[in-house]
């Protein structure tokens, strides 16, 4: 069994959103009671605060004085979909600060691996824009952290959230010591990730787009997962694997176009957990991002803890055939000059 660590905190509910948006309190409120109950099986990371010098490791210093100062602004909102309240600067640090809390307890060895469980997500904020929900980029935060403070030279960040992280792509697409792979629903919001968006420069090869028509589920992801992640994975040999666990991608979301089911969200998790395994020791840090609907998040967040534990259940094979060859040769051949594949 492996020590697992969580991040969650009642505070994160004091982001608010206003009425009748999808990324909302009780997100995080459906998940304290799963938490609560499995107290003893887990250990507690208390959450803390990201300073300002953690922001600027990928953020602008005024794009943060800009999120500092709608604590002034009561129903300021950055964009239609980024709405703040007086609270969510202070919020959306707790949120970046709880996940670098987390990594600094697997490093220390106090935890194997963990899951932070906060909000407002952060994968689509640029290094000096807030959009989709989204001020501070959490996980992007975390991978420089990892090199800055804990001396890592290889991150690798997986991200399975419905939509492309367009903030995290961007932050490291020139550089090869964070490889950033995601798949998610295209043509879709927000409009980037396409399979030809392969990195720049020195980071040339070292971004990987898994850009899926709607309607993939646990059979295709877990072909992609198996025939493209995997082998390019195994061959970047991370010293840390990061997971942007967006929720999403689920049958169930309101969102999103896409299949998943909460086993193949633990399949997914099976994974990566290997290469972690196999280059990491085990090093495995996951992180919220969307996901709309209350049973799904619930669901999928349990069943990725319980793999992180090494519960090991049996998965069986995928009750439909992949329809995912077709993608894997186009990504093959983007990508079949930067990776053995
Ligand atoms: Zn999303």
């Amino acid at each position: 069994m492996a020590d697992t660590g969580i991040v969650i905190d009642p505070r994160y509910l004091q982001h608010d959103t206003g009425p009748g948006h999808p990324e909302r309190p009780e997100r995080i409120g459906t998940l304290l009671p799963v938490v609560n109950a499995a107290v003893g099986r887990y250990t507690a990371i208390p959450a803390r605060e990201a300073s300002g010098d953690e922001l600027a490791l990928v953020h602008d210093g005024a794009y943060v004085e800009d999120v500092a100062a709608t604590r002034y602004k009561p129903g300021f909102a950055f964009d239609a979909d980024t709405p703040t309240c007086e609270r969510s600067y202070e919020i959306a640090r707790l949120a970046t600060g709880g996940f670098l809390a987390l990594l600094d307890a697997v490093m220390a060895g106090q935890v194997h691996n963990g899951f932070a469980f906060v909000r407002p997500p952060g994968h689509h904020a640029e290094r000096q824009r807030a959009m989709g929900f989204c001020l501070f980029n959490n996980v992007a935060v975390g991978a420089e952290y990892l090199r800055r403070r804990h001396g890592l030279e290889r991150i690798l960040i997986v991200d399975w959230d419905l939509h492309h992280g367009n903030g995290t792509q961007h932050m490291f697409e020139s550089d090869p010591g964070v490889l950033y792979v995601s798949s998610h629903q295209y043509p879709y919001y927000p409009g980037t990730g396409a399979i030809d968006e392969v990195g720049r420069g020195n980071g040339e090869g070292y971004t990987v787009n898994l850009a899926f028509p709607a309607g993939f589920g646990d059979a295709e992801y877990i072909d992609a997962f198996t025939r493209i992640v995997a082998p390019i994975a195994q061959e970047y040999a991370p010293q840390f694997v990061l997971i942007s666990a967006g929720f999403d991608a689920h049958a169930r979301d309101p969102l999103g176009g896409m299949q998943v089911t909460e086993t193949g969200f633990r399949a997914l998790a099976r994974v990566l957990l290997t290469i972690a395994r196999d280059h990491a020791g085990g090093r495995c840090a996951a992180i919220l991002e969307g996901g709309y609907d209350l049973t799904a998040i619930r669901n999928s967040s349990a069943a990725v803890l319980g793999e992180l534990q090494g519960d090991a259940d049996p998965l069986g094979p995928p009750a439909a055939p992949s329809r995912a060859g077709g993608l894997i040769e186009r990504v093959r051949k983007a990508h079949g000059r930067y990776w053995k594949l």
